[in-house]
């Protein structure tokens, strides 16, 4: 009898045979969960489990059918099963919820997005020595500018609050400027940060990286970092130090910190140096993509929001419209974000299996359109035959 996974004491409890909801996505997303359920499923049963699938309605098909872009029954499987897997779902255009995977995150709290940076020899890369880079991003999800607190240059709202900031805070405004409002909290940073630490904990990685514009930004982006590090010293001071405080013999993990322009060069001439990053949601939003593209792209990079004992994994791409039926997309974004699934369910050997299953693929040499057209020397294959070839090796 498949079972459900549980939470108690903060702590998830996952069955040998646990179900799972799917959201297959709009898009390329339904060919490309046919081509991942069978590697995911037959990953499960070579080390003794068993997964149970169950898709759930949502996007375009739940629309023509339901009339809604997310059927509540859906959002409470998400919540109920506490782990699901999701592909991509198209913006609605016009009305309506402005998009479904940021209401998706913020319904459910998932408050980190989480994207593991690591190269698969093989992948064409625009750098030199893409094998250098193994990094963890932890992008806040929940706030900063990104809170959709804006108003239009010219509509009342604007004028209100410009009006306030002029009369009450003395602030010299020029004439009918467009406002946005960056709010940053201590609990939210602070849980971002501890999210990471844990990871770098249980994953044995050398440091954190707080990643923030506080020379500019000191009272959001500046107390995001000091936030961090009183995260660091209350809650891990046995098991980190800061990067200022470190001996050569300290073994602890390095909490260090990097202001984000700074940052991208740093991820391009000393990527070895950094590991773990936990950065608010609009330098996550343009590190995490600026990191996937060197590693070979939306199509490769994996990627899950994660909260207090739930999270949905999900490819880091949209729903590739132009290659939609094509059999061309591929499936290795979703298929690692599943992989990084398993290991969240505690299944890391499984997980292992399916990393060394596309690695050999790739290495040797078969590798859909979007990475094939790159070089000259490999093969192109269509996303059923990929995912074929993966289930061949695993
Ligand atoms: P996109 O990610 O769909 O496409 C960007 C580019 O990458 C395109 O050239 C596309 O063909 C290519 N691409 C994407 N996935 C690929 C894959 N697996 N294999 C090979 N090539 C791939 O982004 P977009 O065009 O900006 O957005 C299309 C739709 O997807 C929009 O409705 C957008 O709102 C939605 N979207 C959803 C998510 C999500 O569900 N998390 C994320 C991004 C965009």
């Amino acid at each position: 009898m498949p079972q459900k996974i549980s939470v108690q004491d903060n702590k998830l409890y996952v069955p040998n045979d646990p179900i799972i909801p799917v959201i297959e996505g709009d898009g390329v997303g339904p060919e490309l969960w046919a081509t991942v359920k069978p590697i995911l499923e037959a990953a499960a049963q070579k080390t003794g489990r068993r997964v149970h699938f169950q898709a759930f309605p949502a996007g375009e098909v739940a629309y023509a059918k339901y009339n809604k872009h997310l059927p509540e029954e859906t959002l409470q499987a998400l919540k109920e099963h506490r782990v699901s897997i999701k592909g991509p779902l198209s913006t609605p255009v016009g009305g309506g919820i402005r998009s479904l995977n940021v209401f998706i995150r913020q319904a459910l709290d998932l408050y980190a997005c989480v994207r593991p940076i690591s190269h698969i020899k093989g992948v064409p890369s625009p750098v030199k020595a893409p094998q250098k880079l193994n990094m963890v991003i932890f992008r806040e999800n929940t706030e900063d500018v990104y809170a959709g607190l804006e108003w239009p240059s010219g509509s009342s709202d604007a004028e209100a609050l410009a009006q306030f900031l002029r009369l009450q805070l003395n602030v010299p405004l020029a004439p009918s400027p467009a406002l946005g409002i960056k709010p940053m909290t201590q609990k939210a940073s602070k849980r971002l940060v501890r999210m990471a630490i844990e990871w770098a904990i249980k994953n044995k990685c050398p440091s954190v990286t707080l990643v923030h514009k506080g020379n500019i930004m000191k009272y959001t982006e500046g107390a995001f970092r000091t936030w961090g590090y009183e995260v660091a010293k209350t809650e891990f001071g046995l098991q980190t130090v800061p990067e200022s405080e470190k001996e050569p013999s300290d073994e602890r993990i390095v909490i260090k910190d990097r202001i984000a322009d700074n940052m991208f060069m740093q991820t391009l001439l000393r990527p070895d140096e950094y590991s773990v990053i936990a950065t608010p949601n609009l330098n996550g939003d343009y590190l995490s993509d600026a990191l996937a593209a060197q590693i070979g792209g939306l199509g490769i990079a994996p990627g899950a929001n994660i909260g207090d004992g739930i999270a949905v994994f999900e490819a880091i791409h949209g729903t590739a419209p132009k290659y939609t039926g094509k059999d061309f997309a591929n499936p290795s974004s979703l298929l690692l974000s599943g992989a990084l699934m398993l290991d969240y369910l505690g299944w890391e050997d499984a997980g292992v299996l399916i990393r060394k299953a596309l690695s050999n693929v790739i290495g040797l040499g078969f590798m859909t359109g979007d990475l094939a057209r790159q070089l000259p020397e490999a093969t192109p294959v269509g996303t059923r035959a990929f995912g074929e070839k993966i289930l061949k090796v695993l």
